[in-house]
C-alpha cells in the first residue's frame, strides 16, 4: 500500500487560520497590530521569494510587515545599526534576517545582534539555550513546523525512534533538541522521543536509518533518502528542498520511499508551508510578549 501522504499546504492554512482568528481576538482586546520586519541584503532571487511570500502571508492573518532591502555592498556595521534601530522600535515585534547573507557578512555577528524578544527565527543564543532547557520561549519555526504536522495527524512521538539527518542550526539540531523535552507545549505524546541525530560524518547511515520508527531529512541531497534506508511502515518527514532543472524535489527518492514508508511528506506541499505558518504565530507570541513589558 503506498504511503499516506502528510499534506502540508492543509496543516498550513489551518494554523494560519488559527493565527489569524488570535490576531483578531488580540486587537481587539486593544493589543497592538504584530509587525514583522523583515531585512534582506542582496538581491538572490529566491531569498526576494522567500521575503515575498512572509509579506503576503501576514497580511492575510492581519499583521503588518516591513521589508528592509538593503544593496549587496552593504557593511556588517551598516546592518547592525540597522538591528539596532529595529529592536528599539516598538511597533516592531519581530525581526527576520533573510539567509543566506552575501559573502563577506558576518552572519553569525549579525543574528546575534537580534534582541532575542524579537527573535522570531529564535537564532539568538539566549533563545536556543532556553529551548535545550526546556522552557522555550519562540519555537524554531521548520521544526516547530515538523512537530506540528505530525501531531496534527496524530503520529505520536512519545518512546518513538526519531531519526534526525542533518545536523544545521536551522532544523537539524534544535529540531533534536524538541523531540527530547518532556513536553513543548503539545502535550507530552508529540515529544519524549528517543533521538539520533546523523550528519555528513555518520557510518553506516541505512543500518541507523532502519531503525527509525520516524524519519527526518534536513540535509539538502536529491535522493539521499532510498528505500532500502526506510523501515517497511515507518514515517518519513522530507526537509529539503533542491532545485533540480525545472522541478523542486526534497532529500526523499519519494517515488521508491512512498512504497515502503507509512507516512510521508512530499516536496513541495509537505514542510515548507509550514515554516512560514510558525514564523507568524511566533511574531503574534512576540508581540504578546512585548506587550507585557511596555
Ligand atoms: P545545511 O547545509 O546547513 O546542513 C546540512 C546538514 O546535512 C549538515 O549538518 C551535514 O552534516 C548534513 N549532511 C550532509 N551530508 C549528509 C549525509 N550524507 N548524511 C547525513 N547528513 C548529511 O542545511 P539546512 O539549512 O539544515 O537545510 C537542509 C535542507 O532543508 C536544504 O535542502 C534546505 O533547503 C531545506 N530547508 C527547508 C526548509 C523548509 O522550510 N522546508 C527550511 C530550512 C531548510
Amino acid at each position: 500500500m503506498p504511503a499516506m501522504l502528510l499534506d502540508g499546504k492543509k496543516t498550513a492554512s489551518e494554523i494560519r487560520a488559527e493565527v489569524a482568528s488570535e490576531v483578531e481576538q488580540w486587537k481587539k482586546q486593544g493589543g497592538k497590530t504584530p509587525k514583522l520586519a523583515a531585512v534582506l541584503v542582496g538581491d538572490d532571487p529566491a531569498s526576494q521569494v522567500y521575503v515575498r511570500n512572509k509579506e503576503r502571508a501576514c497580511a492575510q492573518v492581519g499583521m503588518a510587515s516591513e521589508l528592509f532591502r538593503l544593496p549587496v555592498a552593504t557593511s556588517t556595521e551598516a546592518l547592525l545599526e540597522l538591528l539596532e534601530q529595529l529592536n528599539n522600535d516598538p511597533y516592531v515585534h519581530g525581526i527576520l534576517v533573510q539567509l543566506p547573507l552575501p559573502y563577506g557578512l558576518d552572519t553569525q555577528r549579525i543574528l546575534d545582534a537580534v534582541a532575542p524578544n524579537k527573535d522570531v527565527d529564535a537564532f539568538a543564543p539566549e533563545n536556543v539555550g532556553l529551548l535545550v532547557q526546556g522552557r522555550p520561549r519562540f519555537l524554531p519555526c521548520t521544526p516547530h513546523g515538523v512537530v506540528q504536522i505530525l501531531a496534527r495527524y496524530g503520529i505520536v512521538l512519545e518512546g518513538k525512534h526519531v531519526v534526525v539527518l542533518g545536523r544545521s542550526d536551522i532544523v537539524g539540531k534544535p529540531l533534536a533538541n524538541m523531540l527530547v523535552q518532556k513536553d513543548i507545549g503539545l502535550g507530552p505524546q508529540y515529544a519524549n522521543a528517543s533521538v539520533t541525530i546523523c550528519h555528513s560524518k555518520s557510518q553506516n547511515l541505512a543500518a541507523i536509518t532502519r531503525t527509525a520508527d520516524v524519519l527526518v531529512a534536513a540535509v539538502g541531497k536529491p535522493g539521499l533518502v532510498s528505500a532500502d534506508m526506510v523501515r517497511p511502515g515507518a514515517v518519513v518527514i522530507d526537509v529539503g528542498i533542491n532545485r533540480v532543472g525545472e522541478k523542486l524535489v526534497g532529500d526523499v527518492d519519494f517515488d521508491e520511499v512512498s512504497s515502503v514508508a507509512g507516512h510521508l511528506t512530499p516536496v513541495p506541499g509537505g514542510v515548507g508551508p509550514l515554516t512560514i505558518a510558525m514564523l507568524l504565530r511566533n511574531t503574534l507570541l512576540a508581540c504578546q510578549i512585548q506587550a507585557l513589558v511596555d
